[in-house]
């Protein structure tokens, strides 16, 4: 098995991968805030995380990857204090906090398909977890790290010498973690486990009694009183249970190392005495023109700004492929139509070799496969990786033989050139090998049942796009006079 190096944020060193089970890598992958529809920016963490499961999968190991749903709101991102984004954005549609979260994690699934983004093998969702994270904050307070105040139970951080591990960040320097003012709080860097609900209209928000009435649609009871869980103890809960402590690898965006992931490890830490994952990788920002991506900037570009400038999916995904994971990357719109064109070509040339006579191959000792492979092996360098991608057309090999080549190199950089070609390979990971079932993934059922929800619904609009989607991931909807549907894999 080729040896593969990551920088590994935790002590800032380029490590040799070393799995726990021989053969066997667990990642859990921070995944979306489902109160509105993911941005170019988060997309770039879910690629990178895909990109590492693929190189993974591609030298043999066999990956458990979980990525959860955060379903239930929290303080998070650009500078809010104290809002349950979940519910506003609910209040704001007169939806409930439900047909919220369903629609949203569904537009999620189906982005992650246009993207060439593998299925997680578990996607669990933070308010199907209450109760495994009432247990780590129970431990936590029997470990005596937690204390009470009015909004909350607390993560007392200078209980913990190791705080501050992760980012190498002094805690005295460390400005106020959670977004709530410090106001009771011990610490700077102390963060909410357990939040009350509000307890009279006075002390919700100031928008009135709906919002009042919408917090109180996700709530649950706790040995702390009826309230609703800290953001960070669902990361240590359902890595946790999906994976057990400590797992292989942890990702996400550099965003989340100096609070979400520090306060993960720090809670994991606090609770069991174990580090929560051995290698932790982290990719840096997305800049849009030279600048922060936010809100008030109006920049939060998603899929649907992309399509409008002609700018499909996949050319995103090349367009992430040209620069290393943990460098800057800045994206113009200019910038992701240059990566429209050189797609659009290589597509082009896919289509082309196809058509040629082939014969039996072997690119596998090729200099072109193992200078790919090195470049990956080092600390995912995809830049590299795809220079060397392009120098095959130039190279000696027969025309199948590059195809061939690149349809390997392909497998890991998910431009889903397969599917350009008769003999489709993409879906060989739907197929159990030793009982030859097929299984429909999580992401492809969901989008299905969105879709005749939205025809159910009357939304033609919604159902056409959700079926667009499913048929480019090579599924095709049947519908039955009775208003039942089938799926048929199109491509088997
Ligand atoms: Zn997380």
């Amino acid at each position: 098995m080729i040896s593969l190096n990551f920088l590994n944020s935790f002590g800032r060193k380029l490590e040799l991968f070393n799995p726990i089970k021989a053969g066997k890598v667990g990642i859990y992958s921070c995944g979306p805030t489902v109160y509105g529809r993911a941005h170019i920016g988060n997309f770039r963490a879910f690629i990178t995380a895909d990109l590492i499961r693929r190189l993974l999968e591609a030298v043999g190991y066999e990956v458990n990857q979980v990525m959860n749903i955060t379903d239930v709101g929290h303080l998070v991102g650009d500078g809010s204090v104290g809002e349950d984004k979940v519910l506003l954005a609910a209040q704001a549609s007169g939806k409930t906090a439900l047909d919220i979260t369903e629609h949203f994690t569904n537009i999620f699934f189906a982005d992650s398909i246009a993207l060439n983004i593998l299925p997680a093998h578990h996607y669990p969702r933070a308010t199907n977890h209450i109760k495994e994270q009432i247990e780590i904050i129970i431990a936590l307070e029997k470990n005596n790290y937690t204390y009470k105040i009015t909004d909350g139970i607390y993560f007392d951080t200078s209980k913990y010498p190791a705080y501050g591990e992760l980012s190498g960040q002094d805690q005295s320097e460390k400005l106020s973690g959670a977004r709530v003012e410090t106001g009771d709080k011990k610490n700077p860097a102390d963060f909410a486990l357990w939040k009350f609900s509000p307890v009279s209209d006075q002390e919700a928000t100031p928008t009135g009694t709906q919002a009042i009435a919408l917090k109180r649609e996700m709530e649950w009871d706790s040995p702390w009183g009826i309230g609703f869980p800290g953001w960070h103890i669902e990361c240590s809960a359902m890595s946790a249970k999906y994976l057990g402590v400590p797992f292989d690898i942890h990702t996400g965006g550099a965003d989340h190392v100096a609070v979400h992931h520090e306060n993960e490890l720090a809670q994991t830490g606090a609770a069991t005495g174990l580090r929560l994952a051995n290698l932790w990788i982290h990719n840096e920002f997305l800049l849009i023109d030279g600048g922060k991506m936010s809100k008030s900037l109006n920049n939060t570009y998603t899929l649907s700004d992309l399509a409008q400038h002609n700018i499909s999916p996949l050319a995103f995904r090349y367009l992430l492929l040209n620069a290393h994971y943990r460098s800057q990357l800045n994206f113009t719109f200019e910038s992701a139509q240059a990566s429209q064109t050189t797609l659009t070509k290589i597509q082009t040339q896919v289509t082309t070799w196809k058509n040629e006579v082939g014969g039996p191959v072997n690119y596998q000792t090729h200099p072109l496969w193992l200078k790919f492979m090195s470049e990956l092996a080092n600390d995912l360098n995809t830049a590299a990786a795809l220079a060397v991608f392009h120098q095959v057309p130039k190279s000696d090999l027969t025309t199948s033989a590059k195809l061939e080549l690149w349809l390997a190199m392909d497998s890991i950089l998910g431009l889903n050139l397969a599917a350009l070609t008769s003999n489709n390979t993409n879906l060989a990971n739907q197929v159990n090998s030793e009982s030859g079932q097929i299984t429909i993934p999580a992401q492809i059922t969901a989008l299905a049942t969105a879709r005749a929800n939205a025809r159910a619904a009357g939304d033609y609009v919604t159902a056409d796009q959700h079926r667009a989607t499913l048929t480019q991931a090579g599924y095709e909807v049947i519908d039955n006079p009775d208003g039942s549907y089938a799926l048929k894999l199109n491509a088997i």
